[in-house]
């Protein structure tokens, strides 16, 4: 694609910044979002109506790529809460509890169709509320959030055959509180599996994203789902810890920061209520000397570039052998140069919008401290929009393992680069972390893999891949990356008595 590289500005390390002269550019190819019907206010979803909050109050959404204003959302209180967990708990007795399997099962697979319908219509409202390109949310997002209604509608009558010898029973009211990185998909991930198994279900978008689960909620009333067996309300961090807090509450699932994690945790000690915590990450991402150089330099490119960084299994932290380090380096350079930055909706970006202004806050505090700490950086040459909030691919490199940057969980377009010249030393340094959550292997040699992906204490290893999800594939992590696991059978069991 280049047909002339040029020198600008010396990294101080001895390698030239590079700057791609393509002399063309792609021309805009924004998807259109005319069509996008997105209500200027949204109430919260109890009983199977939208009902306004009794705190009275509602809080704007807006778009980070623009900064516009989407709509407002209603802020639930503690009243809110407690009125969306006895709707779900009436809803448990009165009516999912006594359904037979092969009937809820015809409700969820009735929400895959619905989601299938009307997924440009999602992935449209995903990228415009949340800031990821629209490649992603068309191609990743809401294709994964449809599969796991299918998967686990497909659970719902044989909960039997998932626990073989046991009486599997429903556990009663799930609370579910998301992030805002995948905020459909994290929807999907919570309450396909709750339904399946015969729970009832409370949900908690995260603040900044609140739209595509206000629109899942009229897709499930349209749906016909009986009223109080879904509840969507939104919220801040209060919101959710009221419905941590609650005392009918008897499940909670959660997914986001570590810190709110152990919040959590400390919570629900000694009540009699379930937890699973899917927390913060920092992966290793493994390039050995035999590896397909190209191939590797695009999985790192997908696992922390492609999505903004957003991340919680990015794959933050890279590896590379000795041997081919200067060569992955200028491939890795090479390759940034060519990402796209900007509009989220065009279907040429390659990186969108930073979800919200603090965490861009966040991630130039993590760009300024590496530089304190002493790590070079490079950062592509690429133009950013001046409006919205926006951040240009960062590699760091002359990292050491102490420092901050390789850490500390940065989400955000940012990669650490370290070298290694064996496997054990790789092995250590990879799992030289509080998280361990997903890790990378790049290699020609199966038995490498196998060596590596017993040895690293990471819930999920793609060998040769990155970021791949599949609803079957339990997902989930070690150590202060949480514990249980979402998808696949053993996300079932997660929301099973037996
Ligand atoms: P992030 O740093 O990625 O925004 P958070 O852990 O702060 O992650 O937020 C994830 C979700 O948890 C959001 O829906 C947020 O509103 C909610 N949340 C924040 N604080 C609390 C809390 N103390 N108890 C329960 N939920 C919370």
């Amino acid at each position: 694609m280049a047909s002339s590289v040029k020198k600008k500005n010396g990294t101080g390390n001895g390698q030239p910044k590079l700057k791609f002269n393509t002399g063309w550019e792609y021309a805009p190819a924004p998807e259109s979002s005319s069509h996008i019907k997105i209500n200027s206010r949204y109430d919260l979803f109890i009983g199977g109506k939208f009902v306004k909050p009794s705190s009275g109050k509602y809080f704007d959404t807006i778009n980070p790529a623009t900064e516009a204003k989407l709509s407002e959302v209603a802020e639930s209180n503690t009243a809110d809460v407690d009125k969306a967990v006895k709707a779900a708990r009436q809803a448990y007795d009165k009516y999912w509890k006594k359904m037979p399997a092969r009937e809820r099962g015809k409700y969820i697979f009735r929400i895959s169709r619905m989601i299938q319908e009307r997924a440009r219509e999602l992935a449209i409202i995903e990228t415009m509320n949340g800031g990821k390109a629209i490649r992603e949310s068309r191609d990743i997002d809401v294709p994964l959030a449809a599969n796991h209604f299918f998967y686990y509608a497909g659970w719902a009558d044989k909960l039997q055959f998932a626990l073989p010898n046991k009486t599997p029973k429903p556990l009663g009211v799930a609370a579910q509180i998301i992030p805002w990185n995948f905020p459909l998909l994290m929807a999907a991930w919570k309450i396909a599996p709750a339904l399946a198994a015969g729970n009832t279900v409370v949900l908690k978008p995260a603040e900044t994203t609140p739209l595509t689960a206000l629109k899942l909620a009229e897709i499930i009333q349209e749906s016909g789902l009986p009223e109080g067996v879904v509840n969507i309300i939104t919220g801040f961090g209060n919101t959710g810890a009221d419905l941590v807090y609650h005392n009918d509450v008897d499940k909670i699932a959660f997914t986001g920061s570590t810190e709110v994690g152990k919040i959590i945790q400390k919570a629900v000690a000694g009540t009699r209520k379930k937890l699973t915590l899917e927390l913060g990450g920092k992966a290793a991402n493994i390039i050995f000397d035999d590896a397909p150089l190209d191939q590797a330099v695009e999985g790192i490119v997908n696992g922390i570039f492609f999505n903004q960084g957003h991340v919680c299994c990015a794959g933050s932290r890279l590896f590379v052998q000795e041997s081919v380090y200067n060569k992955v380096l200028r491939k890795l350079k090479d390759r940034i140069e060519t990402l796209i930055v900007g509009d989220p909706l065009d279907k040429n970006t390659d990186v969108g919008a930073i979800n919200s202004k603090a965490q861009l806050e966040i991630i130039n505090r993590y760009i300024a401290l590496g530089k304190e700490e002493g790590a070079e950086i490079y950062q592509s040459g690429c133009s950013v929009p001046k409006k919205g909030f926006f951040c240009r691919p960062t590699l760091f490199t002359n990292v050491s393992q102490s420092h901050r940057i390789a850490q500390e969980e940065i989400f955000g377009p940012v990669l650490t680069i370290q070298t290694f010249r064996t496997d054990e030393e790789v092995i250590e340094k990879a799992n030289n972390s509080p998280y361990g959550l997903s890790a990378g292997v790049w290699t020609d040699k199966g038995s490498k893999i196998f060596n590596l992906t017993t040895k690293l204490k990471a819930g999920v290893i793609w060998a040769n891949t990155y970021n791949k999800f599949d609803p079957t594939s339990p997902f989930g992590g070690y150590k202060e990356s949480g514990f249980g696991r979402e998808g696949g059978l053993h996300g079932l069991t997660s929301y099973l008595a037996s």
